[in-house]
């Protein structure tokens, strides 16, 4: 077998042309192979992409070397193709021509909107750890667990005395049963669109069965503690769209819960989603700087510009994003061409903890968690369209003029017209002289 041909080079010195892919600020650049019919292949000749929840590759590989690192983008050698299938955990595929697999996109801050900045500024940082740790407390929430259901059901009370109307639906996982639990919040629009907070609620422990110790503090007790927090935030003030929350069961055995909720929502909902905000591993940190990925498709472009603003406007977070979604619950909307997109700690990778019983809290960064919620609500703000009371007349002061023999007095009223009277020994009636002023 020949050798592979290729070259990583720093994004900034590769020139543009088909034959390479970009991993942030590493781009690969190879030789292309088959060139006798005059027409390159569109795929790397002996390069493979992989795609990978935490290092689940590299723990099922350890042999395997990857040629290039990325974290959750792993490039390796087609001599190291693994003779399993992909699982609901790493997806191995050709390495495309001209495709960005992570991009650094330019972040450009916004004018702060005051009412958007005074949201951000309600975040409660204590709400939302005592939440997840409770989540993260219970010994699993594998979906099919007793336990499953008791936090389930803890989610369900506080979205219930957030205002939220709740409804559990059933799902199958397998053989057996779980649960989606879902909040809605009505606009106040006549016409309102609808926007979705998701996060999966289940845990596991791949190596320990389902009784297994399973917290799943970062996977994903920390997005479902920020549907919560989120859920509390957007409950403060009047939006013009609907809030939907959505905690999935199933997420863990292969995205059951999310692809259940597509296959059966009504066309009328589907056609009135606005954005759907997914949140998967968000409190730790494994990057120096504080990195999120956001991660979606060409259909939801759009809101990862609006995420990537958000974090540029009201956070310091560094953003990367990706348009190779891979599992988690963004992927069923994404199929179905809804705009989804997950938000995630960034080089996700590189937290060897989930999955196992090692997921704790004490693994877990809070101040990234509360930057990414930060960017979230932020850009939730801009896709509900804030009410914005009608405003009232504000009181003005008279304006009081006098000759010999005559006072006049002007003055605005609550209608906002300009009224006058007049005394020139006796009072005259109080006349509106029309017009409007605010
Ligand atoms: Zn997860």
């Amino acid at each position: 077998m020949s050798a592979v041909r290729y070259l990583v080079v720093p994004t900034a010195d590769a020139a543009d042309g088909a034959q390479s892919a970009r991993f942030g600020d590493k781009t690969l650049l190879w030789v292309p192979a088959d060139q006798r019919l005059g027409r390159a292949s569109r795929t790397a000749p002996g390069l493979l992409l992989v795609t990978q929840v935490g290092r689940s590759f590299q723990d099922d590989f350890p042999d395997v070397t990857p040629l290039l690192d990325h974290g959750r983008h792993l490039v390796i050698s087609s001599a190291d193709k693994p003779r399993r299938r992909s699982t609901t955990c790493w997806r191995v595929e050709p390495l495309r021509a001209g495709t960005t697999i992570v991009d650094n996109p330019p972040l450009v801050a916004a004018r702060v909107d005051p009412a958007v900045a005074d949201l951000v500024g309600a975040l409660s940082p204590t709400s939302y750890r005592a939440d997840l740790t409770w989540f993260a407390s219970l010994p699993t929430r594998h979906s099919l667990s007793p336990s499953f259901g008791t936090a389930v059901d803890f989610a369900a009370a506080r979205m219930i005395a957030l205002g939220y109307r709740v409804t559990r639906t059933q799902i199958t996982v397998g053989a057996g049963h779980s649960e989606n639990l879902i909040g809605d919040r009505a606009g106040s629009s006549s016409d309102p669109g609808l926007v979705l907070i998701t996060a999966h609620l289940d845990s596991i422990n791949l190596a320990g069965g389902p009784a297994a110790s399973a917290p799943g503090a970062d996977d994903n007790a920390s997005g479902s503690a920020g549907v919560l927090e989120l859920g509390r935030l957007l409950a403060t003030q009047r939006w013009q769209h609907d809030v939907r929350l959505i905690l999935f069961g199933g997420e863990e055995e292969g995205l059951f819960g999310s692809k259940q909720y597509v296959a059966l929502l009504p066309p009328a909902d589907r056609s009135r989603i606005r954005a759907v905000l997914n949140m998967d591993m968000i409190a730790a940190k494994n990057t120096a700087v504080p990195t999120v990925l956001l991660e979606g498709a060409p259909v939801s472009s759009g809101q990862m510009t609006d995420l990537a603003t958000a974090a540029a406007t009201y956070t310091g977070l560094k953003v990367e994003t990706s348009l190779n979604p891979f599992a988690s619950d963004h992927v069923p909307f994404i199929n179905a061409r809804i705009p989804a997109v997950l938000t995630i700690e960034g080089a996700d990778s590189a937290n060897g903890h989930i999955h196992s019983a090692s997921d704790t809290v004490d693994f877990l960064d809070w101040a990234l968690a509360a930057e990414i919620l930060r960017m979230n609500v932020a850009a939730l703000a801009g896709w509900l369209e804030p009410v914005v009371p009608a405003t009232r007349p504000r009181p003005a002061g008279s304006v009081v003029s006098w000759g010999p023999g005559r006072l006049d007095v002007f003055a605005v009223g609550m209608d906002s017209a300009l009224h006058h009277t007049a005394f020139d020994g006796t009072w005259h009636d109080l006349e509106s002289l029309g017009g409007s002023i605010s």
